[in-house]
């Protein structure tokens, strides 16, 4: 990750029924490199719920390691007026454990200020492939719409995308030959398949794809393994990550991922 950026919110709309797009912009988006979409940040928490992060310590590495980050796709950045744009989804309602993100994105007002690092790697798939299949929930939502937007127009697959309502369903930039699969489910918080069940029933068309799968991680796992190992997918095609763990914070879902990618590799 590079730089860390203090950044002021300057727009903040709901789109669909859980999700927040939230737009930033500072003097610190100066040297914001151009065309970061798919790539990206991390919105930064003190590492005590309540606290605030003191910024003559953001180069001290104990006390950054400590701070409390959440990652966010940047779905489009504007490098001429300087705006980033990122897509929250709103989650953990009436639960105990709201995450500090979560939290944020809800309560934040326009004129607030925030402590942002990055950017980070893009994640857009393996281009070109004989066709593209893409699953995710609506944490990876966001990179799927800018990898949709970016992909050549005579490109064809299927992306599979579970959202928590109905009315969070939104029509996706595309090309035409990419079919658009939704899937409704107000309960991701316990464990299940429909995300997975609605990629199997797909037909498999001809050729070898590249693959792109993220969200909560047991859906991620199930889905890597029908890709690598049902449909035999070379390894180099697939990318497929964990962006959240039920019943974890993101630390939590760091250090199985870790463990996952170990197991994977030796697999
Ligand atoms: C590369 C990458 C890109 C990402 N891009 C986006 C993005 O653009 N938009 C986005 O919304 N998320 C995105 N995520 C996922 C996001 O970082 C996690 O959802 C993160 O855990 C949210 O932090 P939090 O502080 O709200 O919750 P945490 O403190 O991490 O977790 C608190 C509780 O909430 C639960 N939880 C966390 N996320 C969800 C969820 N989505 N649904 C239901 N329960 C949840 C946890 O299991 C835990 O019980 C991305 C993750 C990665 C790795």
């Amino acid at each position: 990750m590079k730089k860390n950026r203090l950044l002021t919110l300057i727009d903040k709309q709901l789109v669909g029924a859980n999700s927040l797009r939230l737009v930033f912009a500072g003097d610190d988006l100066a040297d914001f490199p151009e065309d970061q979409a798919s790539g990206y940040v991390k919105l930064m928490f003190a590492a005590e719920p309540g606290g605030e992060i003191d910024p003559s310590q953001l180069e001290n590495a104990a006390y950054f390691k400590a701070l409390r980050k959440r990652t966010f796709t940047i779905r489009q950045y504007d490098a001429e007026q300087k705006r980033l744009t990122v897509d929250g989804a709103c989650h953990s309602f009436g639960e105990p454990d709201q995450g500090p993100a979560n939290q944020w994105l809800q309560q934040a007002e326009l004129g607030d200020q925030i402590w942002v690092a990055g950017p980070g790697e893009k994640k857009l798939i393996n281009t070109p492939a004989d066709w593209y299949f893409f699953a995710g929930d609506m944490t990876a939502l966001p990179a799927i719409a800018v990898n949709l937007e970016q992909l050549p127009q005579e490109a064809c697959g299927y992306a599979v995308i579970e959202v928590l309502d109905f009315a969070d369903i939104a029509p996706l930039a595309r090309p035409d030959n990419i079919a658009i699969h939704w899937v409704v489910n107000g309960a991701p918080k316990s464990a299940n398949t429909l995300l997975s069940d609605a990629v199997r029933e797909l037909p498999w068309l001809e050729g070898t794809p590249a693959v792109w799968v993220a969200g909560e991680f047991e859906m991620m796992r199930n889905l890597r393994a029908y890709f690598k190992k049902e449909q035999q997918v070379p390894k180099s095609l697939v990318y497929a990550s964990s962006y959240w763990k039920i019943g974890e914070s993101d630390e939590g879902n760091k250090v199985a991922k870790r463990l996952d990618e170990k197991a994977e590799e030796q697999s």
